[in-house]
C-alpha cells in the first residue's frame, strides 16, 4: 500500500476528517479558429464583452471576498482586476485579432500563455503565485467566450460536507467555498503565499498546499485527515490517527487563544530583560494585522512593493503620505523604512537594465540608489517629511562599505536642508541605520557602528552570502541555515560589535520569527527583534517564559556546536526544560502573507 501519510505545507490551521470530493478543473481547450476580414470587428467587440463581464464578474467576487473573508482579501480580486485592464494583454490580445484575424478566444489565450510563460520562467516567488490569479481571469473571459456555464466548485454539490482535493485553487474557486460545505484543503500545488492559501485561511478552513501524490492517492469517497496545522494529509486514517489529530487539533486551538489574549503584553524576559518584538511589514495592509498581533513598532517596512511591478515611481507625496500612516500607527514606536532594496529579481516596470550574469552579486540595492540619485533622493525626503510627524528611522539595505552610509547621510543633510528652504514641513533629520546582511559588513561591524545610528542583521542574506547558499533556490533549501555555526560568531560578532558602540543592534531576518531561533538570539544578546506579523504573538509569548541568562548559557553551547544541526539540537533540548516544543512548530502561520500589488514586470 502507497504511503498513506503526505507532507505539504500547512496553510491554514485546524483538523478536518471527512470524505474527499477530488475536484478537476483545467482551462477550457480553445479551438484553432480564424475569422474573415469582414468578421474582425464583431471579434473585438466580442473580446472587450467578455473583458467587461470578467471585470464586472471580479468586481462582485471582490464584494463577496470584502463580506466573506475582509478587506484585505477583497484586496486579492484587484490584482484580477488590474490584469483585465493591461494594456500589454488587452492590446496584444486585439493585436493578434486585427493582425493574424484570430478568433477572440484564441487571442486572448495566446497572450495569457505568452504572460504564462513569462511568470513561471522568472525567478520570483510572487509572480508564480500569481499565476492562479491569470488562470482565475482565463477561465472567466474564456468561459464568457465560449459561452461556458459559470463554474462552481461543487459542481456536483455533496450531500455532506467534504474535503476539497485538487491540483491547485484559483482564488475565486476558494472564496466559493462555504465552511458548511467544504471541511479542509489538499492541493498537490500551490505556496503559502498563494491567494487561495491567503483566503483558505481567512475563511477559516484547513488547508495543506503543495502535498505532492494527493491527487494519486486520493479518489473522492476515502476518507482524510488535513491537518493544517502540522501540514500533513493522512489518506484512510485508523480511528486512532483521528482521535490523535483532533487531541493535537485541540490543544493548539487552546494555546492559539492563550496567544491572542497575551498579544498586548509588554515582553520581559523571567528574569527582567526588556525585550522589544516589531513587526516586518511587505505591504502596508499587514499594519493592522501587525497592530493587533501587539507589535512594538515596525523594524523592517519593505518598500519594494511600491515600485516592482508598477509602470511609475511613487511621487513624493505619495510616499511621504504612506510612510506618515505607517508612523503614526504605532503608538510611538519605532518605524524603520528601508529605502529600496531593489535590483536582484525585483525591478520597477520602468527600468529598463540589462541582465546580469549574477544578480544578487550586481546592481542591487544601496547600490541602485546611490546610481540613481533622483529615485532616493524622492524616498528620502518623503520619509523626512513622514519624521515631522511620526518616529521614522531610515534603513539602507545590502552594505558593504562605510562610504555608502556616509553618502547616504550627505543626500538626507543635504535633501532635510534643502526642505528647511522651501518652507516644507519635515524633520530636520532621521536615524540613519544599515542592514547587517553581506559578511562584509557583518565583519565591519564596529565600522559600521561608528558612522551609522543603528545596526540591523538581515539574516536572509546575511546566511545566503556568508553560506553562498542561493535563498531562493529550492535544491540548495537544506543547505540553507542561518544556525550555521559561521553565521552564529558573525551574529554574536555583529550585536558585541554594535553593543560596545552604544548602538542598537535588531535582526530582522525570517530567523526571528522561528521561536527556537529567537531563544538563540536572545542568548546571543539581541534585544529588538522583528518578525513577520504571524509570528508576534508567539514570538512575545516565549520572550515571558524564558530567561535571558539561561539562553546565554545554551548560545555559548550553541557557539561551540561543529554543525547547525547540532546547534539547533542544543537550543530544542536548552528550550525543553521552558516549553513544550510541540506548540512552537511554525506550521500554519503564514509568515509574510503574500506580496500582493506586484503583477507583473
Ligand atoms: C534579510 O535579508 O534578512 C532581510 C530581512 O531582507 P530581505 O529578506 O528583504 O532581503
Ligand atoms: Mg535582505
Amino acid at each position: 500500500m502507497p504511503h498513506r501519510l503526505l507532507r505539504g505545507v500547512a496553510v491554514s490551521p485546524g483538523v478536518a476528517v471527512g470524505p474527499a470530493l477530488v475536484v478537476r478543473w483545467e482551462v477550457p481547450p480553445v479551438p484553432e479558429r480564424t475569422v474573415p476580414p469582414a468578421e474582425v470587428a464583431r471579434e473585438l467587440e466580442r473580446l472587450r464583452e467578455a473583458l467587461a463581464w470578467a471585470r464586472e464578474r471580479s468586481e462582485r467576487m471582490r464584494e463577496r471576498a470584502e463580506v466573506r473573508a475582509g478587506p484585505d482579501e477583497a484586496r486579492i480580486f484587484d490584482a484580477q482586476l488590474m490584469m483585465l485592464q493591461d494594456v500589454d494583454l488587452i492590446g496584444g490580445a486585439e493585436r493578434l485579432i486585427r493582425e493574424n484575424r484570430f478568433a477572440a478566444e484564441r487571442a486572448f489565450s495566446l497572450k495569457v500563455l505568452q504572460w504564462r510563460g513569462l511568470w513561471s520562467g522568472q525567478d520570483n516567488a510572487t509572480l508564480r503565485d500569481r499565476l492562479a490569479d491569470l488562470a482565475d481571469v482565463e477561465l472567466r473571459v474564456l468561459g464568457r467566450l465560449l459561452g461556458l456555464p459559470e463554474r462552481d466548485v461543487l459542481d456536483a454539490r455533496p450531500e455532506s460536507p467534504v474535503i476539497i482535493v485538487a491540483r491547485d485553487l484559483t482564488p475565486s474557486l476558494t472564496l466559493q467555498m462555504d465552511r458548511s460545505a467544504v471541511l479542509g484543503i489538499a492541493c498537490e500545488g500551490g505556496t503559502r503565499t498563494s491567494h487561495a492559501a491567503i483566503l483558505a485561511h481567512s475563511l477559516g478552513i484547513p488547508a495543506v498546499m503543495a502535498a505532492e501524490g494527493v491527487l494519486e492517492l486520493v479518489a473522492s469517497g476515502d476518507r482524510l485527515v488535513v491537518d493544517g496545522w502540522a501540514g500533513t494529509v493522512q489518506v484512510r486514517p485508523t480511528g486512532a490517527e483521528v482521535a490523535a489529530a483532533e487531541t493535537r487539533d485541540q490543544r493548539r486551538r487552546e494555546f492559539d487563544r492563550e496567544l491572542e489574549s497575551g498579544a498586548g503584553e509588554p515582553s520581559a524576559t523571567t528574569d527582567g530583560v526588556a525585550m522589544r518584538i516589531r513587526a516586518n511589514l511587505d505591504l502596508p495592509e499587514e499594519l493592522e494585522a501587525a497592530r493587533r498581533s501587539g507589535a512594538e513598532g515596525v523594524g523592517l517596512m519593505r518598500t519594494e512593493f511600491l515600485v516592482v511591478g508598477r509602470s511609475r515611481m511613487p511621487t513624493e507625496d505619495e510616499q511621504a503620505a504612506l510612510y506618515r500612516r505607517i508612523g503614526e500607527a504605532f503608538g510611538g514606536h519605532d518605524v524603520v523604512i528601508r529605502t529600496y532594496d531593489i535590483g536582484g529579481d525585483k525591478f520597477p516596470a520602468a527600468f529598463r537594465t540589462p541582465p546580469e550574469a549574477n544578480p544578487f552579486l550586481g546592481w542591487r540595492a544601496i547600490r541602485v540608489c546611490l546610481d540613481e540619485p533622483e529615485i532616493f533622493r524622492t524616498q528620502i525626503r518623503a520619509i523626512l517629511r513622514a519624521a515631522a510627524h511620526a518616529p521614522l528611522k531610515l534603513m539602507i539595505p545590502l552594505v558593504t562599505r562605510v562610504e555608502e552610509v556616509e553618502a547616504t547621510r550627505e543626500i538626507v543633510e543635504k535633501e532635510a536642508r534643502a526642505l528647511h528652504r522651501a518652507g516644507i514641513e519635515a524633520a530636520a533629520s532621521v536615524p540613519v541605520g544599515v542592514m547587517v546582511e553581506t559578511p562584509a559588513a557583518a565583519v565591519l561591524a564596529d565600522r559600521f557602528a561608528e558612522v551609522a545610528d543603528f545596526l540591523s542583521v538581515g539574516s536572509n542574506d546575511l546566511t545566503q552570502y556568508t553560506l553562498a547558499v542561493d535563498r531562493s533556490n529550492p535544491r540548495m533549501a537544506g543547505r540553507f541555515d542561518p544556525h550555521h555555526p559561521a553565521v552564529l560568531r558573525l551574529l554574536r560578532d555583529i550585536q558585541a560589535a554594535g553593543a560596545a558602540a552604544g548602538r542598537e543592534v535588531s535582526l530582522c531576518g525570517e530567523m526571528a520569527s522561528d521561536p527556537v531561533s529567537a531563544y538563540l538570539l536572545v542568548g546571543l544578546g539581541y534585544r529588538v527583534l522583528s518578525v513577520a506579523s504571524p509570528s508576534l504573538p508567539v514570538v512575545k509569548w516565549l520572550m515571558r517564559r524564558i530567561s535571558a541568562s539561561e539562553a546565554a548559557t545554551c548560545a555559548s553551547d550553541a557557539l561551540e556546536a561543529r554543525t547547525a544541526a547540532d546547534a539547533v539540537a542544543c537550543t530544542r533540548a536548552a528550550l525543553t526544560a521552558r516549553v513544550d516544543l510541540r506548540l512552537l512548530d511554525p506550521s500554519a502561520r503564514l509568515p509574510g502573507r503574500g506580496r500582493r500589488g506586484t503583477l507583473h514586470p
